[in-house]
């Protein structure tokens, strides 16, 4: 098989195994953490990641995919101690994670030099290591695909077309962005197999997410816990829809977890479970509670959890 590129270097990608496709070891804003770094522990924050990911593996989890990107606070270093440290594979991306927002550096330079950013991470390393990213990220949320937002995905979308790298696109259903990225990378010629529209299991309008899947993309039911957007058991209800209508090699199913996140005072997160705008959200309640759920619903079984956990993130990484 193909080499599939991690924090600690290529690995073949039929050794990958059981696979959480996003979620995030830390997620902070980089400016603010650059400006003010005595207002992190960052102690506090490998402690944090390395509980979360440690919980994971004890449920069979090999390797993460880490999409956060530019404005995410990527750090690679970072990610490869807590793979180092804890045994598991952590695959890194690069590119934009905005809603609207460019810096001026990006926005007086055009979309095949954005592109060529990106290109460089895939190929030669990030932040100065040798560590390369095996995807494109870019975003579009609630003020929709705007004129930054389509810029990044072109320059994704041509970095993409240039060196083979798959795609993960966050999304908004509520706004319905999906349908207009995805046909930004298709006028762009990427091929759509490659692409994965994350957050669509924030609605349960099954017919908007199978109107993705029948362009050839993979969906993300990949924010269970995070009970703001959607509650579990509407989660639960949609991906069983979606695997009796046949779609299981197109789901993509994880919890969206940052083992920290900085847009909240430390004291926000008890606050939000306390209202119910987030429940038990980790890096394993979906081995806890939602495959449980799916089996008992009769759409899991063994092999639909190895076309979900091992084959498509394997065959979306891949092709
Ligand atoms: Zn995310």
């Amino acid at each position: 098989m193909p080499d599939v590129q991690t924090v600690q270097g290529a690995v073949d990608a039929g050794e990958l195994g059981t696979v959480l496709a996003h979620e995030h070891v830390r997620f902070r804003d980089e400016a603010v953490a650059a400006e003010w770094p005595g207002r992190y522990d960052e102690q506090a924050e490998l402690d944090a990641a390395l509980v979360a990911v440690t919980a994971a593996r004890s449920f069979g989890v090999q390797t993460i995919v880490d999409p956060t990107a530019m404005f995410g606070g990527r750090d690679v270093r970072f990610m490869k101690r807590v793979a180092d440290e804890t045994g598991v594979r952590i695959v890194a991306c690069t590119g934009i994670y905005s809603y609207d927002y460019l810096p001026h550096y990006f926005e007086n330079r055009d979309v095949d030099v954005m592109a060529e950013h990106f290109i460089s991470d895939l190929q030669h390393g990030i932040q100065g290591t040798d560590i390369r990213a095996a995807f494109l990220k870019c975003a579009a949320d609630a003020p929709g695909v705007t004129e930054h937002v389509e810029k990044i995905h072109r320059a994704v979308a041509r970095a993409s077309v240039q060196t083979g790298a798959p795609i993960m696109a966050h999304s908004m259903p509520a706004v319905g962005t999906g349908p207009r990225q995805v046909e930004i990378f298709a006028e762009e010629g990427v091929d759509l197999a490659r692409v994965q529209i994350a957050h669509c299991g924030d609605t349960d309008d099954v017919g908007y997410i199978e109107g993705l899947i029948d362009r050839g993309v993979y969906v993300g039911l990949d924010r269970y816990g995070l009970e703001m957007f959607l509650p579990i058991d509407k989660r639960n209800a949609t991906a069983a829809e979606l695997l009796r209508r046949g779609h299981a090699e197109r789901l993509m199913i994880s919890q969206d977890y940052c083992a920290t996140i900085d847009w909240f005072p430390p004291e926000a997160e008890q606050v939000f479970e306390s209202q119910g705008a987030i429940r038990k959200w980790s890096m394993t309640l979906v081995f806890e509670e939602v495959i449980p759920a799916l089996r008992e619903q009769q759409v899991m079984d063994d092999e639909t959890f190895n076309t979900i956990f091992v084959e498509n993130p394997r065959r979306w990484l891949t092709a």
